[in-house]
C-alpha cells in the first residue's frame, strides 16, 4: 500500500491537505520533520500515515492521557491496532501492552513522556525495533510557551539510548520563532524538512457583538435556541461568571455543564466527559478547559468575556471545527471586560521572578491587552486583524466575517456626552444608567416622577435621541473612562476623568452598523456547518445525528470518533444506497463501513423513501444517485470551462458571494479556487 491508499482505505479521506503529503513523503525518505500547523489542521494523520508504512513500531509522545486515549480509540475505529502506556494503566496492564508490541501487534504507541525515563520501558524501546519517534504537541518543550513540560526535555537522552537513531518527526500549532528554534535544538532535529502552513482557519466564522450586562444573557440563550443541538464552548473569565451563565442555560432548558477550577476533581472530569459524549453539548467553562479537548464536532465558541491576549483568543476559539466543518467564533464585548482584566492582571502573582522582569511582564500584558480591545473594537476584517497579529500577510477582506458583513458608520455624539456628564452631575451621581438615560430621554415613568426628574435642567435635553443610542454612547464613556460605574449591587454611574473632554478637540464618536445585504438575499447570512444542506437535507442530517448519538452509547464512544459532522454532511449531500456509494463519502474507511455501514445506508433509505422528493436523478455514468439535498454544485468537481469563468467574474471585481451564488457553490469553496490560481493569497 502506498499513502494515499492508507489514506482512503483507513481514514476514508480522498485526498490529502495543506502539508501533509510533503511531510509524509519526509518521513518515509528518512528525514526528520518539523511541522508546525493550526489546529485542526490534521497533524496527526502525517505520523500515523507513514507509521503504516515504515517497518517498525512508531513511539508517539503526547502530553495528556486524555489526548492519547481520544488518539487510540480512534485509530482503532478506523481499524488500526495502536495503544497508550501511561500512569492510568496497572503495571500489569502496561507489561501485557509492551509483550503485545513486542510481538508486533501494534504499529503505534502513544506514551507519557514521564514513561521515557522508566527502566523497563528503556529496555523494551531497546529491544524492539522503532522505526520512528513522534513528538507531538511539541511546543511543551520550550520554556517560552505556557504548556512547558519539563518531561519532554528527557526526550534527547532516551532516543540517545536507543540502539538505531529513529526518524524523529515533531508536530506543533504553535509558531512563534523562540519555540520553533527551541523545537529544533532541544530536540536535535537532524536537517528537519519545516512544514509551515498558514494560521488561518478558513472555516471559523469570527464575530465581534458589543453588548454589556444582561444583554450578553439575552444573546447566549437566544444564540443556542436557535442551536440547538449544536455542540459548543462558552467561555468566562471568572467562575462566579461560569456558574452563572451555567444556571441560567440549564433553567432555560439547555443541557449544559460546566468547568472551572473551583470545582472538585470528579465533577469536573465527569463533566468534560458529559461534554465529549454529547450528554450535555454545551459547557461553559473558565480558560482552565481546553487543554488536551479533541472533540471535533464544536460549532461555536462564544466567549462572554473579552480575554486577556489575541494568543489565548486565537487557541480559545480555535477549539472550534476541528472537523473543518464551519463553526462561529463569537466575543461578546463590553467596557466592563477591560476592567475586569485589568483587575485579574493586576493581581496576577509573580513567584520567584526579578522586580525588573516583572515590570517587563507587565508591559507586555497590557500590550497584550490592548491587541485584544483593538480586535473588539476595528470595523475591518476580523480575520485580517488574527492573521496580520500573528505575523501573516492579509490584504483582501475575507467576506467571512462579522465586520465583512457589516456596514459600519460613525457618529459625533460630543455634544451628547456633556449632556451625560452634566445629568450625573447635577443628580450627584446618585443613579444607575437607566434612571440617567431615562432623565435625559425625558420618559414618563414612575420612578422618574418619584424623584422629581422634570426639575433637572437635562429632563429631556436628549428626546429626540433612541434608548439604544443612548446606550451605545454612555458604553463608549465608560470605556473612555469619562463616566464610571461602581462595581457594587446598586451600580450607579459617577463622573470619571473628564480632563480630555474639556479640550475642544476632544470628540466623542460612536459607531453604529448595519448588517449588509447578503448576495443571496438573506441577511447577515450566518455560516453554519449544515448550510450546504437544504432543508430536506438537513433533516437527513439531524436523523443521522440521532442515529450516531444511539451507537456511541452502545459503543461507549464519543460520538465525533464514530463518524465527524464533516462526514455526516458529505453523508447527506451523497446519500448513498450501497456499500460502493458508502466508501466514497469523506470520512468513511473501511473498518468503519464494517462495523456501521449498513445502519446508516438503511437510514437514509427509510429517510428516501419517506421524502421522495428529495431523490432527483441517478445519471447514467454516476453509480451514486444525486439527491437534491445538497446545493447545487457544491462538492462537484470543477470544469476548466467554469474555471475560466470564475477567474473572469473575479477580475472583473465581482464580490465572492455573488460568484458563489451565481456557480451554486459555498463561498468558502469559492475562496478556495480563486487561492489555487493563485487570484486570492
Ligand atoms: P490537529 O492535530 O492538527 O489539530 P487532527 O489531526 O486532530 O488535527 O485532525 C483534525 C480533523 O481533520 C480530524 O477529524 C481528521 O480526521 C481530519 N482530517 C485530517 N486529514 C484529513 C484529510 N486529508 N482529509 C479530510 N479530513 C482530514
Ligand atoms: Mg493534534
Amino acid at each position: 500500500m502506498n499513502a494515499s491508499k492508507i489514506l482512503k482505505t483507513y481514514f476514508g479521506y480522498d485526498s490529502f491537505r495543506d502539508g501533509q503529503e510533503e511531510i509524509i513523503q519526509s518521513i518515509l525518505d528518512g528525514k526528520d520533520a518539523l511541522a508546525i500547523m493550526p489546529t485542526g489542521a490534521g497533524k496527526s494523520l502525517c505520523y500515523q500515515v507513514p507509521a503504516l508504512l515504515l517497518s517498525g513500531i512508531t513511539l508517539v509522545i503526547s502530553p495528556l492521557i486524555s489526548l492519547m486515549q481520544d488518539q487510540v480509540k480512534a485509530l482503532n475505529e478506523a481499524g488500526i491496532h495502536a495503544a497508550f502506556i501511561n500512569s492510568s494503566l496497572t503495571e500489569t496492564q502496561i507489561a501485557k501492552a509492551l509483550g503485545l508490541a513486542m510481538n508486533g501487534t501494534y504499529k503505534i504507541i502513544y506514551v507519557a513522556p514521564e514513561r521515557l525515563e522508566s527502566a523497563g520501558f528503556i529496555q523494551f524501546a531497546q529491544s524492539a525495533e522503532i522505526s520512528m519517534v513522534t513528538v507531538d504537541e511539541a511546543h511543551c518543550i520550550s520554556q517560552w510557551g505556557q504548556d512547558f513540560r519539563p518531561s519532554y526535555l528527557k526526550i534527547v537522552d532516551f532516543i540517545g539510548q536507543l540502539p538505531k537513531r529513529p526518524v524523529i518527526s515533531a508536530f506543533t500549532a504553535t509558531a512563534t520563532r523562540e519555540v520553533k528554534a527551541d523545537i529544533e535544538c532541544i530536540l536535535q532535529l537532524n536537517h528537519p524538512s519545516i512544514v509551515v502552513t498558514g494560521f488561518d482557519r478558513e472555516n471559523l466564522y469570527y464575530r465581534v457583538e458589543q453588548i454589556s450586562g444582561k444583554n450578553k444573557d439575552k444573546f447566549i440563550l437566544d444564540y443556542i435556541d436557535r442551536h440547538p443541538n449544536e455542540s459548543g464552548v462558552v467561555y468566562c473569565a471568572t467562575r462566579k461568571n461560569v456558574d452563572a451563565v451555567c444556571e441560567l442555560l440549564s433553567r432555560n432548558g439547555a443541557a449544559v455543564t460546566s468547568y472551572h477550577a473551583g470545582l472538585d476533581n470528579a465533577v469536573r472530569k465527569k463533566n468534560q466527559e458529559d461534554f465529549i459524549y454529547d450528554r450535555a453539548p454545551v459547557i461553559v467553562a473558565t480558560n482552565a478547559f481546553g487543554m488536551g479537548i479533541d472533540k471535533s464536532n464544536v460549532r461555536f465558541v462564544i466567549h462572554y468575556n473579552m480575554p486577556q491576549s489575541m494568543e489565548n483568543y486565537y487557541q480559545e476559539a480555535g477549539r472550534a471545527g476541528r472537523d473543518g466543518e464551519d463553526a462561529q467564533c463569537i466575543l461578546l464585548f463590553s467596557p466592563q471586560d477591560i476592567r475586569t482584566n485589568k483587575f485579574l492582571l493586576e493581581r496576577k502573582a509573580f513567584e520567584g521572578v526579578g522586580a525588573e522582569d516583572i515590570e517587563l511582564i507587565k508591559q507586555r500584558d497590557a500590550q497584550r491587552l490592548q491587541s485584544m480591545e483593538g480586535y473588539c473594537r476595528i470595523t475591518s476584517c476580523l480575520r485580517n486583524y488574527i492573521l496580520e497579529y500573528f505575523g501573516e500577510k492579509a490584504d483582501v477582506p475575507c467576506d467571512n466575517c462579522g465586520n465583512c458583513h457589516r456596514e459600519y458608520t460613525q457618529e459625533d455624539m460630543t455634544a451628547e456626552a456633556k449632556w451625560v456628564i452634566n445629568c450625573i452631575a447635577e443628580t450627584k451621581g446618585r443613579y444607575g444608567q437607566n434612571i440617567v438615560m431615562g432623565i435625559l430621554l425625558g420618559a414618563n415613568r414612575a420612578r422618574l416622577k418619584e424623584i422629581g426628574a422634570s426639575s433637572y435642567k437635562s429632563y429631556g435635553v436628549l428626546s429626540d435621541k433612541k434608548e439604544r443610542e443612548l446606550r451605545v454612547l454612555i458604553n463608549e464613556m465608560l470605556m473612555e473612562g469619562y463616566v464610571i460605574q461602581t462595581a457594587d449591587e446598586y451600580s450607579v454611574l459617577k463622573i470619571g476623568d473628564i480632563t480630555r473632554l474639556r479640550d475642544e478637540d476632544t470628540r466623542v464618536v460612536i459607531r453604529k452598523f448595519e448588517e449588509k445585504e447578503q448576495a443571496d438575499g438573506t441577511r447577515n447570512r450566518k455560516a453554519r456547518s449544515t448550510d450546504v444542506l437544504t432543508s430536506a437535507g438537513f433533516d437527513l442530517f439531524e436523523k443521522l445525528r440521532q442515529l450516531r448519538l444511539e451507537i456511541a452509547k452502545e459503543e461507549a464512544m464519543p460520538p465525533y470518533i464514530i463518524f465527524s459532522d464533516k462526514t455526516l454532511v458529505d453523508m447527506c449531500a451523497k446519500a448513498p444506497v450501497d456499500k460502493a456509494g458508502m466508501l466514497a463519502v469523506s470520512g468513511v474507511g473501511e473498518n468503519k463501513f464494517q462495523k456501521y455501514g449498513q445502519r446508516f445506508i438503511d437510514a437514509i433509505a427509510e429517510f428516501t423513501a419517506d421524502n421522495p422528493d428529495a431523490v432527483i436523478s441517478t445519471t447514467a455514468d454516476e453509480d451514486i444517485p444525486v439527491t437534491k439535498n445538497v446545493k447545487q454544485n457544491a462538492g462537484t468537481s470543477w470544469t476548466n470551462e467554469e474555471d475560466d469563468v470564475l477567474r473572469n467574474e473575479f477580475q472583473s471585481g465581482m464580490k465572492i458571494a455573488e460568484i458563489a451564488k451565481a456557480h451554486g457553490r459555498t463561498n468558502g469553496a469559492i475562496r478556495a479556487r480563486l487561492k489555487k490560481h493563485g487570484l486570492l493569497e
